[in-house]
C-alpha cells in the first residue's frame, strides 16, 4: 500500500498541529485490557535448549536471507555463517545466553506486541499500528524514517537498516503474513522443544500460571508481560531464582508507556512549531529519495 503526497502532507501537518498544541490529558489511567481476539506467544526459558532453530526460521519466513542472495548476513566473531549476536536490521528474533551467578539461561528476544505500544503511539505517520489480533505491524510505505519508534520502545526492539540506501525499520510482526493465511509464527512452528508456543492470549496466560502452580520449585512465581508496561502479548517464564532482569527483560513497572512517551514528545515541541515544520520537510525529502532510489533499482533490474 502506498501513500500519495496529499495524504502524507495531511498526516505531517496533523502531527505538527499536535506537536504545537500539546496533549490535553496527562493524568495516569488504567491500562487497556487485551482485546478479545488477542493472540500471543509464551516463551519458557526453562525449556529452551538454545538451538536457535527459531532464529533461522524467522529469517527464512521474513525474507531476511533471500535478499542477500544466499550470502551469510552477520558473520560476527569470525563465523563463516550467519551468526547474529543481537537484534538488527537483518535479525528480528534472537536467542541470547544470560548469566546469574554460576547459572545460565537462554532468552529469546523479539517484539513484545505491547497491549499499548509506544512505537505506534508516537508514530505520527501511522506506520506502526496495532492491528488484527493485537499484532503490532510496520508499514514501510508510511514510514519517513524519523525513528521515533526506536526511541519510544521501552524494550529497545525496532532496528534500522543503517547499511541500506533505502533503510526501513525492522522488527518482529508476529509473522502477520502467516497469520492471515491461517498459519502460525515461524519461530513457534520450528521450535523442537516447544519452548515458544503460539495461541490465544488468555489461554497462554492461563497456561503460564498453571505451569507455575504445578511446578513452584521450577519457576519464578510471575509471568513477565502480564502487567509490565501495561501488559504485552508475548509472555515469559523464567527459572526459580533467575530474575527476569538478568534475562535482559527490563523492570519498567505496570504503567503503559505511550502516555509517558506522548507527554515527553509533545511537551518538547509544545508551542514550538519550527521543529515540526522541519520534520515535515525532512520527511518529504526522505520519502522522495527512497522512491527515486527504489525506482532506479527497479529500472536497473529491468535492464539486466
Ligand atoms: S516491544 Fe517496542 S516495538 Fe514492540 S510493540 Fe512494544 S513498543 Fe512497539
Ligand atoms: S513471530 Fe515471526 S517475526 Fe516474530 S520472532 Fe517469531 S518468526 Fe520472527
Ligand atoms: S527453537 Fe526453541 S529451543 Fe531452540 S532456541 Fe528457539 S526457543 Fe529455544
Amino acid at each position: 500500500m502506498s501513500m500519495d503526497r496529499r495524504t502524507a502532507l495531511k498526516r505531517l501537518l496533523a502531527g505538527a498541529t499536535v506537536a504545537a498544541t500539546g496533549p490535553t490529558v496527562t493524568s495516569a489511567r488504567e491500562p487497556a485490557p487485551p482485546r478479545e481476539d488477542a493472540v500471543g506467544m509464551l516463551y519458557d526459558a526453562t525449556t529452551c535448549i538454545g538451538c536457535k532453530a527459531c532464529v533461522t526460521a524467522c529469517k527464512n519466513a521474513n525474507g531476511d536471507r533471500a535478499e542477500w542472495g544466499g550470502v551469510p548476513g552477520e558473520q560476527n566473531l569470525g563465523a563463516l555463517y550467519d551468526a547474529p549476536i543481537d537484534l538488527s536490521g537483518r535479525t528480528r528474533n534472537i536467542i541470547k545466553l544470560a548469566k546469574e551467578s554460576d547459572r545460565t539461561s537462554f532468552v529469546k528476544r523479539q517484539c513484545m506486541h505491547c497491549l499499548e505500544p509506544a512505537c505506534a503511539s508516537v508514530c505520527m505517520m501511522g506506520a506502526m499500528q496495532k492491528r488484527r489480533w493485537g499484532v503490532v505491524t510496520y508499514d514501510v510505505s508510511h514510514c519517513i524514517g524519523c525513528r521515533y519508534c526506536q526511541v519510544a520502545c521501552q524494550f529497545n526492539i525496532p532496528k534500522f537498516e543503517w547499511d541500506s540506501p533505502t533503510p526501513t525499520i525492522v522488527k518482529c510482526e508476529m509473522c502477520y503474513h502467516r497469520l492471515v493465511e491461517g498459519g502460525i509464527p515461524a519461530c513457534c512452528e520450528a521450535c523442537p522443544a516447544e519452548a515458544v508456543v503460539f495461541g490465544r492470549y488468555e489461554e497462554l496466560l492461563n497456561e503460564a500460571k498453571n505451569r507455575i502452580e504445578s511446578k513452584p520449585d521450577r519457576y519464578e512465581p510471575h509471568v513477565y508481560g502480564e502487567t509490565e508496561g501495561g501488559g504485552t502479548q508475548v509472555l515469559y517464564l523464567t527459572a526459580k531464582g533467575f530474575d527476569f532482569e538478568k534475562l535482559g527483560l527490563p523492570d519498567i513497572g505496570d504503567e503503559p508507556v505511550p502516555e509517558l512517551a506522548e507527554t515527553i514528545q509533545h511537551g518538547v515541541y509544545r508551542g514550538f512549531i519550527a521543529p515540526a515544520a522541519l520534520y515535515a520537510a525532512l520527511g518529504f525529502v526522505f520519502m522522495r529519495h527512497r522512491r527515486n532510489t527504489t525506482e532506479s533499482a527497479e529500472g536497473e533490474g529491468a535492464t539486466s
